[in-house]
């Protein structure tokens, strides 16, 4: 089979690579996404916060996102059955399905003409020098891009092939399991994340007009108790500590409890010659932050601005990486460490509270210095 050639190779069509690729092909890059599925992802985040929203309003998107999403500016915490605190969103944040999101972009990059091809995963990649040079895929097809990006998730292919080592540490403490069930008054009303001093949390939010989503995080040894013979002994357990949405309790009994494991994920180094991490693919953090997705956006504004500014230069590329994209470590370890520090917590209110940063929490990274985001300049 023939060998494509293209600008940007990206793998992986989850919302980091989706964004990216239009990025790109609105300023004129060719662009091919692989993706080993059949279509966009559809496992992933609800929320978008205002970092993130606010990138997307950089490329006129925001209000396409938000049309069909659920606007909230409050999320009420309790410990123990008492509300400890309230955190406001003075501009919002969005809760769109995270397919939903992926698919919005994914039809703009189709509008931009940018080449999608799916059920195809990398069979073999080829280095030469440090270098990708040719990409073997799993349907037969070859692929030679100028750059090459790895958007291909926490496993990613592409950061094997590189050779950098992830530090993968998972959050085993707390066991997470996620149901959709029937969007109850109390739903509908508010966010409402509640903390036992047991280590148990539960967070209930609306996900669109009739339908909820509820998250419950547990010590494996209470799971193991719980979900055991498929019917969860869950609601008696949750009466313990969740005094103001029990109008939900029905519906929790007969749902499908999905269990999701979560891990943090650093990585030592974002690239290296003409390939780059994005996404899943260089950094996890935990979900509590709710920040994973606007830093990926940002991430792919910064990678879209240096691949151009490269304008195929291959050491120019090597350069601008280094200067632009990897001091985006500071930062994702920055809410990384966030993130350890809220699920290390949340058994105990006051270490809880103390460990919160409604800055970082509401405004992610534009709330640190303004040293920490690099403007792009020649070098
Ligand atoms: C439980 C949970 C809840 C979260 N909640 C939030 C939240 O509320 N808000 C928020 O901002 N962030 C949240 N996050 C983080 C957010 O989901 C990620 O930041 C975001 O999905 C990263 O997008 P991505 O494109 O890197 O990865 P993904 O969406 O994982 O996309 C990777 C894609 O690569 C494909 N792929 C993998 N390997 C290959 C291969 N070899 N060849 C071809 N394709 C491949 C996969 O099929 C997939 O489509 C949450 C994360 C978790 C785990």
């Amino acid at each position: 089979m023939a060998t494509t050639s293209c600008d940007v190779a990206i793998v992986g069509a989850g919302l980091g690579g989706c964004f990216l690729a239009l990025l790109l092909s609105r300023r004129g890059q060719r662009v091919v996404v692989i993706e080993q599925g059949p279509s966009v992802p559809s496992a992933g985040a609800d929320f978008l916060k205002p970092p993130g929203l606010r990138v997307l309003a950089r490329h006129g998107l925001a209000d396409l996102a938000g049309r069909h999403g659920l606007r909230r500016d409050v999320i009420r915490y309790y410990h123990d059955g008492d509300p400890i605190q309230d955190c406001r969103f003075p501009d919002g944040f969005l809760i769109r399905p995270y397919r939903e999101l992926v698919e919005l972009i994914y039809t703009c990059c189709a509008m931009e003409g940018v080449d999608f091809w799916f059920d195809a995963s990398i069979d073999d990649i080829a280095m030469d020098d440090g270098r990708v040079e040719e990409l073997a895929l799993s349907n037969g097809r070859r692929l030679r891009a100028g750059v090459v990006i790895g958007a291909d998730g926490t496993k990613s292919a592409v950061r094997q092939t590189l050779d950098i080592e992830p530090c993968t540490v998972p959050y085993e403490r707390v066991v997470m399991r996620v149901a959709t069930v029937p969007l109850t008054a109390s739903i509908a009303q508010l966010n409402r994340l509640y903390f036992s001093s047991d280590g148990w949390f539960t967070y209930f939010y609306p996900l669109s007009r009739d339908q909820a989503r509820v998250f419950v995080g547990l010590p494996p040894e209470d799971d193991k108790e719980i979900f055991q013979d498929g019917i969860p002994a869950l609601v008696d357990a949750l009466k313990k500590f969740v005094t103001d949405s029990s109008d939900a309790f029905d519906s929790l009994q007969s749902a499908t409890w999905q269990r999701i494991k979560v891990s943090s994920l650093r990585l030592g180094a974002y690239h290296k010659g003409n390939a780059a991490l994005l996404g899943s693919a260089a950094f996890a953090c935990h979900p509590m932050t709710g920040m994973g997705m606007s830093y990926t956006l940002h991430d792919a504004e910064i990678l879209a601005d240096v691949i151009c500014a490269a304008g195929g230069d291959k050491e120019l590329l090597d350069r601008l990486l280094s200067a632009h994209y990897e001091p985006r470590k500071h930062a994702h370890g920055q809410l990384i460490d966030y993130g350890d520090a809220l699920i290390a917590t949340f058994r105990d209110r006051d270490a809880y509270l103390a460990a919160f940063r409604p800055d970082l929490h509401v405004y992610g990274e534009a709330a640190m210095p303004a040293t920490e985001l690099p403007a792009l300049q020649p070098i």
